[in-house]
């Protein structure tokens, strides 16, 4: 007898397929200087097309000084970081960067970690390894990274109901006082583009003693007087035990951080696997994102300009009776409800329109939500945004997709989250 490994990983597969969401990706190249162009390979021939679902949310990915430095650093220092941080990789920049971040976020220290993903999950699980007994008190949207972290920490998980306050309360009043708790939250939710109340978390976190981590990885640049983020915005940063961002959204680069009290920061620093047993970014990197947050950070006009551009379109789909959940953010969801008619959407948008915006399906959200998860950014003009109405009325029309919005509440629940 012998084990069927194919048979296994094409079951797997198939059932993705059966289920009408196996994932299928845009082979696309951005041109730096002309964004939001970008050249599309996936079909038989390449065509340009405009980008309206990325996640470089303020177009610093070819901002020409970023570039520049980019450059520099490798001239000066080559390409790889050498080594892990304890072993030969931290180079002067990832110090001088960490500085930037804490400053940011008016925190004590920072830590650096290659990606969002990598901060969330090395510092949930090692905090939950570091507090003995320790409970975690998770909102039911929080992302992969965070509910991953918290899984292998091994802490008591506690989900609370979507920026639920009274559901937080009513948990953490159930909650033995004398066991560390700790409070894990988004502050802009991605797909419904909503925010959390931090005031009432902190305040809650205050009353039964527990700390807060907040992910601002969908506000970092775009928030706040300085760019760090909601909490910036709302002067709640001191507040906040930790913050956690990243380099990879607003910023236009790659890499993750956290922010908060020295010992803390040391405490991940010296425990967590995710950051001890990897190598440290590249000079290249760590200096693109340094001169990004540097400008981002002193550029309050390109956050206005953003939130004009996101006013702009939310205004012009609403004109068109096309079914566009309001929104108090940058993020533009056009709803569907329906996984097929979502992918046909996308399908005709990029082939008829040359416009990219790819679907979202369950279980990233609830089933019968089922949407497009537009990203206006500052480099997309007025024609652009007229040109993109225009495509989407044809699309709706054409699909006979429905323009009414689908009931949020009853959906809810569904998603594999917290
Ligand atoms: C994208 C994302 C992350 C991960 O950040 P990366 O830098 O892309 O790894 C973490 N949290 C949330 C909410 C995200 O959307």
């Amino acid at each position: 007898m012998s084990v069927d490994y194919d048979a296994y990983l094409d079951d797997a597969l198939h059932s993705l397929h059966e289920e009408g969401r196996y994932r299928v990706f845009t082979s696309l190249a951005r041109k730096a200087g002309q964004f939001p162009r970008a050249i599309n390979y996936s079909g038989d021939t390449s065509q340009e097309i405009i980008v309206w679902c990325s996640n470089d949310y303020l177009g610093m990915g070819q901002n020409q000084d970023v570039m520049a430095a980019m450059h520099n650093a490798i001239d000066e220092m080559g390409t790889g970081a050498g080594g892990t941080r304890n072993i030969s990789g931290t180079h002067h920049l990832i110090v001088a960067l960490e500085e930037e971040l804490s400053n940011l976020h008016k925190k004590e220290a920072a830590l650096l970690f290659t990606s969002g993903y990598i901060s969330n999950e090395t510092t949930l699980s090692t905090l939950s390894r570091l507090l003995p007994d320790c409970l975690i008190l998770s909102d039911a949207l929080n992302h992969a990274s965070m509910i991953e972290g918290i899984k292998h920490g091994g802490a008591t998980k506690l989900i609370w109901r979507h920026n639920d306050i009274a559901h937080l309360e009513q948990l953490l009043s159930e909650c033995d006082t004398t066991r560390p708790k700790l409070i894990a939250f988004e502050s802009i939710y991605s797909m419904d583009g909503d925010i959390a109340p931090i005031a009432e978390i902190c305040a809650l976190a205050k009353k039964y003693d527990a700390m807060t981590y907040l992910d601002e990885v969908h506000a970092v640049g775009m928030y706040g007087e300085g760019g760090g983020g909601i909490a910036d915005r709302d002067n709640l940063m001191q507040q906040v035990d930790i913050i956690e961002g990243t380099l990879a959204k607003a910023f236009g680069m790659m890499g993750g951080y956290i922010t908060g009290k020295r010992n803390l920061v040391d405490a991940v620093r010296s425990f967590g696997a995710g950051f001890i047993f990897t190598t440290s970014l590249p000079p290249a990197i760590v200096a693109g994102a340094l001169e990004s947050v540097r400008q981002v950070r002193a550029n309050h006009q390109l956050r206005s300009q953003h939130q004009a551009r996101a006013n702009d379109l939310k205004e012009k789909l609403r004109a068109a009776n096309l079914p566009v959940l309001i929104t108090d953010t940058h993020i533009v969801p056009l709803m569907v409800g329906d996984a097929s008619a979502c992918k046909a959407a996308s399908d005709r948008l990029l082939t008829k329109h040359h416009i990219y915006i790819q679907p979202i399906n369950y279980p990233t959200v609830p089933r019968g939500t089922e949407r497009l998860r537009i990203t206006p950014s500052p480099l997309h003009d007025e024609e652009m945004t007229n040109a993109l109405v225009a495509a989407l009325e044809e699309t709706w029309t054409h699909l006979n997709i429905t323009r009414t919005l689908p009931d949020m509440a009853a959906s809810e629940g569904q998603q594999a989250g917290g």
